[in-house]
């Protein structure tokens, strides 16, 4: 098809801006992996206000939200987030790019950008309600682009914005953890083998604390060579006897959900400010089954009640943690990558026309790692 991008300038004064039309995954429409389609009739995200950077994107990387925001998971709350006042012309999310993570280089800046010049190497996590980054480009604010650690290539650091930015929002925000405050604190982390597992061991281990993992047996291996102090199998008997036998926790970090809080919440240190915090929430279900109003008051109302019951039963905290864009948290992730201290854990790559494996991967589960998409 040729080249389909080309700077133009529209008036004397003004940079020459990228236009035309980009190739990009959608959907037109919510379901099964058989929504996703090519195109490249996509119109390339232009710069449009002065904060703004314009990333060619060389590699992405998938996670779990990716194949239920296909099916159409959060559709409600999301749509709020795009257009409050309903004031866009098109009342409709679709075409809708998938794709959270993103490595790439600048192409473009608006004109009050100070961090970030065209030619630099960035990664960035691109928040749910923005248009994702199966595309050749994305137009992000400055403040959710970080610069890449130089170590990595491309592929690599895909794998890392998305669950390093969920991570240190749930463990600094909910957790009360940070690089000065986790020195020997316990922390149990449950799906230790999974996308924010991998990173939050060594997020941990990094900033000092001691980590005990749960995951499948034929992971132990992988999250062992991670720094895990310790590991249990949770599929060879009953893994909350043996939690029951260690000593407590400061923080449990719940990436598996279910059940889980009705046993963690006993294996915390009680009085002593221990939390609980887990990324596996109701919230955007129950908006998306019961409507904006009643899902979100009912999911606070959920929240609030846990929260009061366990802080007056053994003073521990029940929390919630969320994804959060944050651009200078990828600064501090990207030094400690640079400094060998954090590294990718890729498990499987595909190219940009195998965009449909790479969702049917990740539906199967059981992920060791991240799973990644060559775009460039
Ligand atoms: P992944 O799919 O990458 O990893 C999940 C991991 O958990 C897999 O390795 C899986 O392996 C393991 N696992 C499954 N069941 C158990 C179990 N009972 N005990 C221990 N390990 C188990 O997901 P992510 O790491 O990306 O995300 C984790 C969860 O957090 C997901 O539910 C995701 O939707 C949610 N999330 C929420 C966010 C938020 O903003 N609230 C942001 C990011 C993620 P195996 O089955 O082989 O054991």
């Amino acid at each position: 098809t040729g080249c389909r991008v080309c700077l133009t300038r529209n008036m004397s004064s003004s940079p020459p801006r990228l236009q035309g039309c980009m190739s990009a995954w959608i959907i037109d429409q919510y379901g099964s992996n058989g929504v996703l389609k090519y195109t490249e009739e996509i119109t390339v995200p232009t710069i449009s206000s002065a904060t703004e950077v314009m990333i060619k994107v060389h590699a992405v990387s998938l996670n779990p939200l990716d194949v239920a925001m296909r099916g159409g998971y959060g559709a409600k709350l999301l749509k709020l987030r795009r257009d409050p006042l309903s004031v866009m012309d098109n009342d409709s999310e679709f075409p809708l790019i998938l794709g959270r993570d993103l490595s790439g280089v600048v192409v473009d800046c608006g004109s009050g950008v100070t961090h970030f010049a065209p030619g630099d190497e960035v990664w960035a996590a691109v928040p749910p309600w923005k248009q994702g980054s199966l595309a050749e480009y994305v137009t992000l604010t400055e403040y959710e682009v970080s610069h890449k650690p130089k170590v990595l290539s491309h592929i690599e650091a895909a794998s890392i914005p998305y669950v390093a930015n969920t991570s240190l929002s749930a463990l600094v925000n909910g957790g009360g953890l940070c690089r000065d405050s986790s020195s020997n604190k316990r922390v149990l982390i449950t799906g230790g083998s999974g996308g924010v597992g991998t990173f939050a061991i060594q997020l941990l281990k990094a900033w000092g604390a001691h980590v005990t993992v749960t995951c499948s047996q034929n992971a132990v291996g992988l999250v062992r060579g991670l720094g895990a102090d310790e590991v249990l199998d949770y599929t060879a008997g009953d893994v909350v006897e043996q939690l029951e036998t260690m000593e407590k926790f400061d923080v449990v970090f719940d990436g598996v959900g279910g059940d889980t809080e009705e046993w963690a919440m006993g294996l915390l240190k009680p009085w002593s400010g221990a939390k609980y915090v887990t990324l596996v929430t109701p919230l955007l279900l129950n908006t998306d089954s019961m409507g904006l109003l009643d899902g979100t008051l009912n999911a606070g109302c959920s929240l609030q009640s846990k929260a009061i019951q366990n802080l007056l039963s053994s003073g521990v905290f029940y929390r919630w943690g969320f994804y959060a864009p944050d651009g200078p948290a990828l600064d501090e992730v990207s030094k400690l990558v640079d400094a060998g201290k954090i590294l990718p854990v890729v498990e499987a790559q595909f190219s940009f026309t195998q965009v449909p494996q790479a969702f049917q991967k990740l539906e199967k589960g059981h992920a060791r790692g991240k799973t990644v998409v060559r775009v460039a």
